[in-house]
This record gives C-alpha cells, sequence and structure tokens, in this order.
C-alpha cells in the first residue's frame, strides 16, 4: 500500500525508519502523485486532505483530533481514526502528577517566598485531603486517575457517558463534580460542547483555594474568567500547556502572571516509538479489510 505522511509539526525523519521496519511491504511517501491507501496526518499543509477522497484511512498523528474534524477539507466518507499512543499517555500522566504536586505540597507558593526571601512554613495537607476531580475519563483521565489514587488522593472524574472505574467517583453532572474539587484537571476533546467550560460560572463551583490545569486544549478555558477567580483569590493557581492562539504571544499578560505556571504545549508529546506499534495495529486491519480501532465520531467531534 501506499502510506502517505503529512504533517506540519511531525518531523518525518523521527517516523521514517520505524515506519519501513515495521511496514516493510508498504511504501511511505510525501508526495500526492501517486494513488494514496492511507494518509498519516498531523497539521497537514493546506489543500491535502481534499486530495485524500480515495483514501482508505486517515490515521492522526495526534490524540486531539478537533483540527481534522473541523476542517471543511476533510473528505467526509473516509474514516479517521486518532491516535491512542501509550507513550503519550504515561506522559500526560506523569505531567498532571507533577502539577498536582507542585500545587498539593505548595511549592508554587515556596518559590514565590523564595523571591522575597520568606522563611515560612506553610501548613500541610495530606492528599487524602484534596480532591481532584478530572474532566474526561478517556484514555487519558482513567490513567491519571489510577496513578492519582495511588498517591492517595481522592479522584472525582466527569464525562459524557456514565462511567465505573474503581476508587474513582464518577460523574455526568459536572456541577454535582465541581463542589467537590480542590483541582479541576482538564483532559476533554475540544468540541462544540467543551469549548469555554472552564469559565466563572463553573470556577466558582469549585471548593475555594483550588487549582485548575489544563492540559487539554486552549478553547476550554475563558482566559478572562480565569484571571478573575485567580486575581479574587478564589483559584489559587492554574498550570496552562495549551492556549489560543498557539505560541503564547510575547505580550500576552498570562506570561507574568503570579498565579500562572506556562507550559508551551509540552504536556504529552506523540511518541514514535509507542506510537508506531499502534498505527501499523491499524494498517493492518485495513490491509485486512476491518475496521481501524479508535475511529472519530464525527457528530461527538472526538
Ligand atoms: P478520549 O479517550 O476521547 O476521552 C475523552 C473524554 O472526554 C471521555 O471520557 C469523554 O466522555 C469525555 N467527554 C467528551 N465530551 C464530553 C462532554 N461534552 N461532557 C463530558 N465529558 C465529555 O480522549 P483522550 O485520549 O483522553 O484525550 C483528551 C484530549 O486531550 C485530546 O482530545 C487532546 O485535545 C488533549 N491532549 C492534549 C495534549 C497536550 O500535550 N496538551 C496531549 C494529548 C492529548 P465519554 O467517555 O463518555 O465519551
Amino acid at each position: 500500500m501506499n502510506i502517505l505522511f503529512a504533517s506540519e509539526m511531525e518531523k518525518l525523519q523521527s517516523w521514517l525508519p520505524l515506519l519501513s521496519r515495521d511496514l516493510p511491504q508498504d511504501r511511505i511517501t510525501t508526495s500526492l502523485d501517486e494513488k494514496i491507501d492511507i494518509a498519516l496526518v498531523a497539521t497537514p499543509p493546506k489543500g491535502v486532505l481534499r486530495r485524500l477522497g480515495g483514501a482508505k484511512l486517515i490515521q492522526s498523528l495526534w490524540m486531539g483530533v478537533e483540527g481534522l474534524v473541523a476542517d471543511p477539507d476533510y473528505p467526509r466518507g473516509v474514516p479517521l481514526a486518532r491516535l491512542v499512543d501509550p507513550g503519550m499517555v504515561a506522559a500526560m500522566s506523569e505531567t498532571v502528577l507533577a502539577h498536582v504536586l507542585d500545587w498539593h505540597r505548595q511549592h508554587n507558593q515556596y518559590r514565590e517566598q523564595q523571591r522575597a526571601r520568606q522563611w515560612l512554613r506553610r501548613e500541610q495537607y495530606m492528599a487524602a485531603d484534596r480532591t481532584v476531580g478530572l474532566l474526561g475519563l478517556g484514555e487519558l483521565g482513567t490513567d491519571a486517575a489510577r496513578k492519582l489514587l495511588a498517591l492517595g488522593f481522592k479522584v472525582a472524574g466527569w464525562s459524557r457517558t456514565p462511567k465505573r472505574i474503581d476508587g474513582v467517583q464518577c460523574f455526568t453532572d459536572l456541577s454535582a463534580m465541581l463542589p467537590e474539587c480542590d483541582v479541576v484537571v482538564c483532559l476533554l476533546p475540544l468540541t462544540s460542547r467543551t469549548r469555554g467550560i472552564l469559565n466563572s460560572e463553573n470556577l466558582k463551583k469549585m471548593k475555594k483555594g483550588g487549582c485548575v490545569i489544563n492540559v487539554a486544549r486552549g478553547g476550554h478555558v475563558v482566559t478572562g474568567d480565569l484571571v478573575a477567580q485567580l486575581d479574587a483569590g478564589w483559584l489559587t493557581h492554574a498550570y496552562l500547556d495549551v492556549f489560543e492562539p498557539e505560541p503564547l504571544p510575547k505580550d500576552d499578560p498570562l506570561w507574568v502572571h503570579p498565579k500562572v505556571s506556562i507550559t508551551p504545549h509540552t504536556a504529552a508529546l506523540t511518541e514514535p516509538r509507542t506510537a508506531v506499534p499502534k498505527i501499523v495495529e491499524n494498517v493492518e486491519r485495513v490491509r485486512r479489510g476491518e475496521a481501524p480501532l479508535n475511529r472519530v465520531d464525527f457528530e461527538a467531534g472526538y
């Protein structure tokens, strides 16, 4: 089969040796001049999607697919599979744990104190005193939940459809979950239903003195509302990895807000070493005439 690699953000040289090794009978190409059977895409260059109407599968190289779902050039009828990459899932849980622990152990406050040369011991809390609420109980949310539970945190989670996960208080009603939460971690796909979910109304429902961690997409946060809750003291810190637009403009006040920690959309990167076996699995399924795994539901938007 001819497999197109089309991405402005992912570098072909990181993928090609692994793809060629594991798919020896296929041709990996960057040219659209031949018939394409499967396309591997993340932020494909303009004009590429519209030429893939004859493909059997478009396989995303990213876990988030909102850009592809919303692209008017996407050839409807060609199945889209999102990537579920175990290396990326592990990386995301590490980031979530790092931020939760930073806030829980009050290192954010101690960094401020260091700047002021202030020697002040703050009250200690146990992990069991804190409830971490996960927005999204999918691939990323369930892994983070398991690892937070192992550290002793209370864990709640919100999803669209009802879930049962050992040790996790599962909700489909966000208003019922938020009053329990000291920390809210956003691990949702960006859809018309989740855009702007971290707004004043919802942030004010959290426990006073809590923190927000957004490692999903910038569009989930209403930035003005978040800053207002930080400035009012309702929230004590925000860890933000994702923004609209990206990169975050140099003159954006978020860069210097004392209660905001910024990372440049690096909460979890695709890890070709663990992603390629998943891609190969879908290629083999297509070769056998089977449906691909992790097919995107365009109606739901993820
Ligand atoms: P997933 O497996 O599809 O899980 C999504 C979860 O969100 C599911 O539990 C789903 O509920 C829930 N959900 C969706 N719409 C909802 C709604 N309207 N109300 C309540 N819950 C809703 O996705 P994932 O693999 O965990 O990834 C989540 C997102 O993380 C991606 O879409 C991507 O944008 C982001 N991400 C960011 C980075 C980064 O570096 N910052 C890296 C990777 C991924 P159901 O279970 O009921 O369907």
